[in-house]
C-alpha cells in the first residue's frame, strides 16, 4: 500500500512534513518547523505519531526553517538515515539551523533566568550540537538528476525559483502495473523575480502536493525596481538614513542586487549600504559561491560577471562596527534583521532612527500579527524597543513586490500547463487561503482537490485511466 500523511503545513503556513509510505518504507519530505502563534510553535514538542528511527529518509525542497527547522530534532529523536538536498540548500540549511538552534538556546536561558518555563530546567528543542550532527547526515543532489532516497522510489529536483537551491520533488514510485507519480510542490516562487530564474513546470502527475501561501490574493504588478527607486529617491529628499528591515538570507542579498543594479544604472545617486547582520554576511558568502545559480537578468546592463561586492557595500560583523553605523548621518541605507523587527540588530538601529521625521523605515514583505513590523505597518505611533517605548516620528514605507512566494494569478499559471491529477493536496497556507485556492483549482481547472487536516492519511492509487 502506498500512503501520504500530513503531519505539517496542514491548514497552516508552517512545519511542512509528509510522509511517503511505500510498504514498509517510510520517507519524510520536508522537515518543518511551526512557527508563527504560540500555539502553533508548541506543536515542535509533540512527539510525532511515527518513530524517526524508522524513516528511512528525509528529502527537502529548500532551507527555510519552516521546511527544514525540525531536522536537528528528529536525528535527536533517533532518525538515522540520509538527509537530500541540493548543494545550496545544504549550505543555507547549516547557516539557519544554527542561527535557530541560537535562538533556541537563548529562549531557554532567558525562560530559566525568568522562571516562567513549565519544564524545570527550560531546554531548547535542539541546540549547536544537534545541528552538527543533522548536518553530517545530509547528500547532496543536483537538480534533474534521479536518485532513489529509499527502495521503490525515485525522485528528482526541479528549480521553483523561490530561494537559492529551492526545489520541487518529483516522485515515482514504482509498483504494477504502472507507477505512481507525484509531485511537491516546495514553495514556488515568482516569475521575473530577482536573482532567481522562473518555476520551471511541474511534470505531469498522478497527485500533487501545492503550496498556498497566497492562495487567495494577488501581489501588486508594480516592479521591484521601479518601486525601489520610488522609495530611495524620496527617502534621499527627506534628507536622513533608510533602514530595511530584512530576512538575513535570500531578501538582504536580493536587496543589495537590486541597490546594485539602480546605482550602476543611474537611477539612484550612489550612497553607502550597510548590511548590518552577520548571518545575512555569511548568507553573502554562499550567494557569492553559488553565483552560476542566479538569474541577473536585471543586471546585465551593467555586467555580466555579478558579485555581491561594490564600492558601496559595507559588511558589518562585529558589534562594535554595527554601533559605528550610528554615526552615519545619510543619505544612507542599513539592511537588517530580523525581517519583523522581533529582535536582532535592527532594534537598535530602530531606537536610533525612529524619532527623527527625516529618517524612512523600509519594511519588505509579510509582517505577521504581534511583531514590531506589524505594529509599524497599521501605523503604531510608538514602538516598545528596549523597554522603552520609543516614538515613531520616521516615515513608515512598505515595498511589497519583494514577495518570495507566487500569488494566485502565478499560481495558476505555474500549473496550467499541467494535466489533472487525481487528487491536489493544498497546504502551506492559512485554512481561508488554501480553501480559496482548492476552489479556484476546482472551478477553473476542474481539478478534484483536498485541503488536508493535520495529520490526515490519504491512500494514493493508480488509476488505469491517468497512466
Ligand atoms: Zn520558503
Amino acid at each position: 500500500m502506498v500512503s501520504l500523511t500530513f503531519h505539517g503545513a496542514a491548514e497552516t503556513v508552517t512545519g511542512s512534513k509528509y510522509l511517503l509510505e511505500v510498504g514498509r518504507t517510510k520517507v519524510l519530505f520536508d522537515c518543518g518547523l511551526f512557527q508563527g502563534l504560540k500555539e502553533l510553535r508548541l506543536r515542535n514538542w509533540d512527539r510525532l505519531p511515527f518513530n524517526p528511527q524508522h524513516a528511512s529518509a528525509v528529502v527537502l525542497t529548500h532551507a527555510h526553517i519552516d521546511h527544514v527547522g525540525y531536522l536537528p530534532r528528529f536525528v535527536k529523536d533517533g532518525f538515522r538515515g540520509p538527509v537530500y538536498a541540493t548543494p545550496a540548500t545544504e549550505a543555507l540549511a547549516e547557516l539557519l539551523l544554527l542561527d535557530a538552534a541560537h535562538n533556541q538556546e537563548e529562549e531557554a536561558e532567558y525562560a530559566n533566568r525568568k522562571g516562567y518555563s513549565k519544564h524545570k530546567p527550560a531546554l531548547p528543542l535542539f541546540d549547536a550540537h544537534d545541528v552538527k550532527r543533522a548536518m553530517s547526515r545530509f547528500r547532496t543532489v543536483h537538480r534533474e538528476d534521479w536518485f532513489s532516497p529509499a527502495k521503490r522510489l525515485n525522485v528528482r529536483y526541479h528549480d521553483t525559483g523561490h530561494l537559492l537551491g529551492s526545489c520541487m520533488i518529483e516522485v515515482e514510485i514504482d509498483q504494477d502495473p504502472q507507477p505512481i507519480r507525484l509531485v511537491f510542490s516546495g514553495d514556488v516562487g515568482r516569475y521575473n523575480a530577482p536573482l532567481y530564474y522562473d518555476p520551471q513546470t511541474p511534470p505531469p502527475c498522478d497527485y500533487l502536493v501545492c503550496e498556498s501561501t497566497y492562495g487567495n490574493r494577488d501581489h501588486p504588478q508594480e516592479s521591484v525596481l521601479d518601486q525601489l527607486t520610488d522609495v530611495v529617491l524620496a527617502a534621499i529628499e527627506r534628507g536622513g538614513v533608510i533602514v530595511m528591515s530584512s530576512f538575513a538570507v535570500g531578501r538582504a542579498q536580493q536587496l543589495i542586487y537590486l541597490l546594485h543594479v539602480l546605482m550602476a544604472q543611474g537611477r539612484i545617486p550612489q550612497l553607502p549600504v550597510f548590511l548590518d547582520s552577520p548571518m545575512a554576511v555569511s548568507g553573502m558568502n554562499i550567494y557569492r559561491y553559488y553565483a552560476s545559480e542566479h538569474d541577473l537578468s536585471e543586471g546585465l546592463a551593467i555586467r555580466s560577471d555579478f558579485e555581491f561586492d561594490f564600492a558601496e557595500v559595507h559588511l558589518t560583523r562585529s558589534v562594535a562596527e554595527s554601533r559605528n553605523i550610528n554615526s552615519v548621518a545619510g543619505p544612507a541605507v542599513i539592511i537588517s534583521s530580523a525581517g519583523m523587527m522581533t529582535g536582532g540588530r535592527i532594534l537598535h538601529h530602530l531606537k536610533q532612527r525612529l524619532p527623527e521625521a527625516k529618517n524612512t523605515i523600509v519594511l519588505g514583505g509579510f509582517m505577521a500579527a504581534g511583531t514590531r513590523g506589524r505594529a509599524l505597518q497599521e501605523g503604531a505611533k510608538s514602538l516598545r524597543v528596549f523597554g522603552r517605548d520609543v516614538p515613531v516620528r520616521a516615515a513608515v514605507v512598505e515595498i511589497s513586490a519583494l514577495s518570495g512566494h507566487a500569488d494566485r494569478s502565478e499560481l495558476l499559471r505555474w500549473l496550467k500547463p499541467v494535466p489533472a491529477p487525481r487528487t491536489a493536496f493544498i497546504t502551506h497556507g492559512e485554512l481561508s487561503s488554501a480553501t480559496a485556492f482548492a476552489e479556484l483549482l476546482q472551478r477553473e481547472r476542474g481539478w478534484h482537490t483536498l485541503v488536508p487536516k493535520m495529520g490526515q492519511r490519504v491512500e494514493l492509487q493508480k488509476d488505469s485511466t491517468t497512466t
